[in-house]
């Protein structure tokens, strides 16, 4: 489809806004370069004459996404048949060997030390990340981290939806383009999806894959509603959200963990009303066209690592020859690959059953 034939009416709204699949990851409403659509709880909404010029539906990840295409870019080849998992390089188990990392990371602190060292090295520029806000705890919020102290602010997992495509995406590219570096991202499948079509926008002279990478992916099975999540803690748990210091989803429970006292917990079952539409009909668990995806199925203290992409791979040698990190080998931990399988597979049949 060509520039002009087609706007906003003609694509997002009846193909993904009108039909449920919006991801409301912002990414249209960030890169509309007329300003005519705003994003509503439900997804974007035309306030003003479309002109047409394509950019909404050319970086969504729920219109047209061709990851064949995606991955040739990024990969250099698309997935074989039998990767069951998207295009892998190398899949192992690490942790941080950083000691300010492990004292405020989600898991083994793979994510903060990889981008710590990228922006502390000038590697990267800067680096979009999610950050969470200081005056409403756990109410998470675009950033851009500049230093590794700043990274370290964002490190740890918040399980409420970040707008960082809407407001750190122009930013970051603005640095990029004025320093002639690259702008790392960190985020969930959909958001990485959206960067990589931002990434491929036919722009010669701005080049927006000139701007962005190394994109790094969370592995992700469903984001709350932010509010839900709050008056859960409140009413079901006796729990203020300023007393909550971090939580984890572990064996089919979401653990609250309070600065005093014992952790409580909710089966993540009984949160079916607080998963947002866009994830009901989300088919990518280990966010398939990242450089580097990470998660953590259930391990503690560790991080399970799939390196993607010969960018992800440098940027991952990098770190290990400043040792930064420790790894071991994924056959130790035979059940990672099965919990790995049974939920990419969960996340292709919930899909594709309601898209
Ligand atoms: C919503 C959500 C769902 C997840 N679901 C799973 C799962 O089902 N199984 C699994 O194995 N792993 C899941 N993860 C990934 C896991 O929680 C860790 O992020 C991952 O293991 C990396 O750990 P780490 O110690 O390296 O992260 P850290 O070093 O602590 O870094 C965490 C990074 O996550 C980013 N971040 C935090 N919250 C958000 C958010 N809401 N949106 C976007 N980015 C965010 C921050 O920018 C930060 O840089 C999920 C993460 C999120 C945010
Ligand atoms: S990005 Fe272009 S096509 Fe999309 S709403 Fe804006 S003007 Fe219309
Ligand atoms: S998924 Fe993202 S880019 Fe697509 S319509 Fe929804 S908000 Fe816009
Ligand atoms: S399940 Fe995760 S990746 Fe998929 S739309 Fe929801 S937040 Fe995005």
């Amino acid at each position: 489809m060509g520039v002009g034939e087609k706007g906003f009416e003609e694509t997002l709204k009846p193909e993904v806004v009108e039909k449920g699949f919006c991801a409301v990851c912002g990414a249209c409403v960030s890169l509309c370069p007329f300003g005519v659509i705003e994003l509503r709880p439900s997804g974007p909404e035309l306030v003003d004459n479309c002109l047409k010029c394509g950019n909404c539906y050319s970086v969504c990840p729920r219109y047209e996404l061709d990851a064949e295409a995606i991955e040739r870019f990024a990969f250099g080849r698309p997935r074989r048949p039998d990767e069951e998992f998207g295009v892998v390089r190398k899949m192992l188990l690490a942790r941080s060997r950083d000691e300010e990392v492990l004292k405020v990371c989600q898991d083994g602190g793979v994510v903060s030390t990889l981008v710590k060292h990228l922006v502390s090295s000038g590697m990267a520029i800067a680096a979009v990340l999610s950050g969470v806000s200081l005056d409403t705890p756990w109410l998470p919020e675009p950033r851009i981290a500049i230093n590794g102290q700043e990274v370290l602010e964002c490190a740890g997992s918040r399980y409420s939806y970040t707008l960082n495509l809407m407001s750190n995406v122009g930013t970051s590219a603005l640095l990029g383009f004025l320093e002639g570096r690259k702008a790392a991202f960190v985020g969930l499948p959909c958001q990485v999806a959206a960067m990589r079509k931002i990434q491929m926008l036919p722009v010669e002279e701005l080049g927006w894959h000139k701007a962005f990478g190394p994109i790094i992916g969370l592995f992700c099975t469903e984001t709350f509603d932010y509010d839900g999540l709050v008056k859960l803690m409140r009413e079901k748990l006796g729990l203020e959200p300023g007393d909550v210091v971090k939580m984890n989803i572990k064996k089919g429970r979401l653990y609250f963990y309070p600065r005093e006292g014992e952790p409580k917990a909710v089966r993540v079952k009984e949160l079916a009303d607080l998963v947002r539409q866009g994830c009901k009909v989300c088919t990518d668990f280990s966010a398939e066209l990242a450089d580097i995806s990470v998660g953590s199925l259930g391990l503690e203290g560790w991080n399970v690592v799939i390196i993607r992409s010969e960018l992800g791979e440098d940027v991952f040698n990098s770190a290990l020859k400043a040792d930064l990190l420790e790894t071991r080998p994924i056959e130790e931990e035979p059940q990672v690959i099965d919990v790995l399988r049974r939920l990419t597979e969960m996340k292709r049949k919930r899909g594709e059953k309601r898209s």
